[in-house]
This record gives C-alpha cells, structure tokens and sequence, in this order.
C-alpha cells in the first residue's frame, strides 16, 4: 500500500453549558461516526483522541477532569479572544476594500481639480 494519509487535527473545545456556568464534555463526534477527526486536548502536552470510544476514555482521566474543571479560568478568554480576532479580520478586510474604492474617487476628484486649473 503507498497511500498518502492526511491527518486532520483540531484543538478540542469543550461545550459551555449556559445553565450552570461552567464547561461540560461533549463529544465532538456523532455516534457510529467513520471517519473520525483527531482531536488534540489541552489537557496534557501530546494528548490526543480520536474517535467516540478513545474520547470517553480521556475525559475520565484526572488531568482532564482538572483541565474542565479550570477551563473557565484559563481558557475561555482565549477561545473567545480567537472568535473575536477573526471577526475583526474579516471587518477589517471589508474596510481595507471600501478604502481602496475611496482612495480612487479621492485620485478622481484631485485629478477633476488640476483640470479645473487648467
Ligand atoms: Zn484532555
């Protein structure tokens, strides 16, 4: 076999569970779900699972259970942060184009006045 195999990975996020303030484990995968998506968890430098079964094992364990547990001192204003980066990315690529088409009707109008002079 010579297949090139493509590794997806994501950071895993848990869920945020309104009601009760405080961050829950949820998997991220639906049951009976094929291919799976590897998820790299904070918990723990290396760890990682992929698939429902290898994911119900790792929230057992205590550095996870620790991690959840202060999830909400430590990370959640990074996940939020990283939200609101990239809402900021795409405003300001709006901007960036609305100013380009400004900057030509400003090239216009100066060009309009050194006609005037003439
Ligand atoms: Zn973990």
């Amino acid at each position: 076999m010579n297949q090139l195999v493509t590794v997806e990975s994501s950071i895993y996020i848990p869920t945020f569970d309104e009601n009760n303030d405080i961050y829950v484990d949820e998997s991220p995968y639906k049951p009976y779900e094929r291919k799976c998506v590897k998820y790299e968890c904070r918990c723990k430098a290396g760890s990682y699972f992929v698939g429902s079964k290898m994911f119900k094992q790792h929230i057992k364990s205590k550095t996870h259970k620790d991690f959840i547990s202060y999830y909400k001192k430590y990370f959640k204003e990074v996940d939020e942060a990283k939200e609101i980066i990239n809402d900021l990315k795409i405003e300001n690529e709006l901007l960036k184009r609305k100013l380009k088409k400004y900057q030509k009707c400003i090239e216009m109008l100066d060009e309009e006045q050194f006609d005037d002079c003439d």
